[in-house]
């Protein structure tokens, strides 16, 4: 289904961390920072622990909390929402678009209330969310935007990174993702004053961070300015994700080919709708998902079955929150957009090393299983 794409300069370069004897957050985390900020396009980049303490700091540093409301699509994994209960604001869940699964400037509007103080736009799997039109609706209601890239380094929106404009933008280095540290976030920004802050509140609240005070030759004092958190990464990681970005071109290249590779193989799967490029901007195929037509032969659960009896390993499309118990308090909600895709979409493999053959494999099923009833055939939709 996924698997990071390592060689022997990974694990040199982690190795080299370990000899060093400096094993927590230190030189290579500020290298790592860098290497980040450079890919994304932006002056500040500060790496945290993963991108739910990435989305947790973005609350704080906004000031979101309690008696606040922050907009979030239900269709994500459930840590977009989760960030905005830790600082113990409600989250509204907005709908998606059925063609990008993103939120968009209408479903967004919909959802704000006076009392929204902030919106989360998730550029889901990878495809990149039109966070221009969003802003255009939250800046003069001053509400904070902030992007959950997670999916989504080595996309772009508008010719130029996801995440370029600015804002306050959280990544994730899950070995789900693309670029692959084990665990590990980062936040970008261009705001300086917004970068030192988190990288004080990824520190427990102190002014000089251990690192800093190992470099200096007089005695460093530090104090505690408030109440922060301890969301670092590791030297260990941030060495990973050093080599892991020099291969982040070639990466985003070989699974925009493999998603050619699954349009053309299911082409002919009638109705069936597949991840692509939105009109303004380009995917890194995080994630292949495909949603199934209304009358596809099969559930979608039946055909994950069948595909796992075959020898492949797909999963169940992206979670809805609403349709969660973790959020059966909240008031109900109904979004049918986002209902169908939770309950017709599935997520077929997608990783650096995945072979033509295998595709083949993947896709011969699904059309097997298409075929199992009558109906005539006609180009499947894709976005
Ligand atoms: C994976 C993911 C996260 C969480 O990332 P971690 O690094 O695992 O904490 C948050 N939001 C979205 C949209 C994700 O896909």
């Amino acid at each position: 289904m996924a698997k990071p794409w390592f060689g022997p300069e990974e694990v040199a370069a982690v190795a080299r961390v370990v000899e060093s004897g400096w094993v927590s957050q230190g030189e290579k985390v500020v290298e790592f920072e860098q290497v980040v900020a450079d890919l994304v396009g932006v002056p500040h980049a500060v790496a945290v622990s993963n991108c739910t303490t990435a989305l947790h700091l973005a609350m704080v540093v906004h000031g979101v909390g309690p008696g606040d409301e922050v907009v979030v699509p239900s269709l994500s994994f459930v840590a977009t929402a989760n960030a905005v209960r830790y600082v113990g604001a409600t989250p509204v869940f907005a709908e998606v678009d059925p063609v990008t699964h993103n939120v968009t400037a209408d479903t967004v509007a919909a959802a704000t209330t006076p009392r929204t103080k902030a919106v989360i736009v998730v550029h889901q799997c990878g495809v990149p969310a039109d966070v221009e039109s969003i802003d255009a609706v939250c800046a003069p209601r001053n509400i904070a935007v902030v992007e959950d890239s997670a999916c989504a380094i080595g996309s772009t929106l508008d010719g130029a990174p996801v995440g370029h404009h600015g804002r306050l933008a959280a990544y994730s280095f899950h070995p789900r993702k693309v670029l692959v540290t084990g665990e590990g976030g980062m936040l970008t920004t261009r705001d300086e004053g917004v970068a030192q802050r988190l990288r004080r509140l990824r520190q427990h609240g102190m002014t000089a961070s251990s690192f800093e005070r190992h470099l200096t030759s007089a005695p460093l004092i530090e104090s505690y300015v408030e109440t922060g958190f301890n969301f670092r990464m590791t030297d260990m990681q941030a060495a990973l994700g050093v080599v892991q970005a020099g291969r982040l071109p070639a990466m985003v290249a070989r699974r925009r080919q493999l998603a050619g590779g699954y349009h053309e193989l299911l082409a002919d799967v009638e109705g069936l709708q597949l991840v692509g490029d939105p009109a303004n901007g380009t995917t890194n195929y995080q994630t292949f998902w495909a949603v199934l037509p209304d009358d596809f032969p099969l559930s979608r659960n039946e055909l994950l079955h069948l595909l796992k009896e075959r020898g492949v390993n797909a999963r169940r499309g992206v979670t809805a929150a609403h349709l969660e118990p973790a959020f059966a308090d909240l008031p109900a909600t109904h979004l049918p957009v986002t209902e169908r895709i939770t309950r017709q979409s599935l997520l077929l493999p997608m990783f650096h090393e995945l072979q033509e053959d295998e595709l083949e494999h993947v896709s011969t099923i699904i059309i097997e299983a298409a075929s199992r009833s009558t109906r005539t055939k006609r180009k499947g939709t894709s976005c």
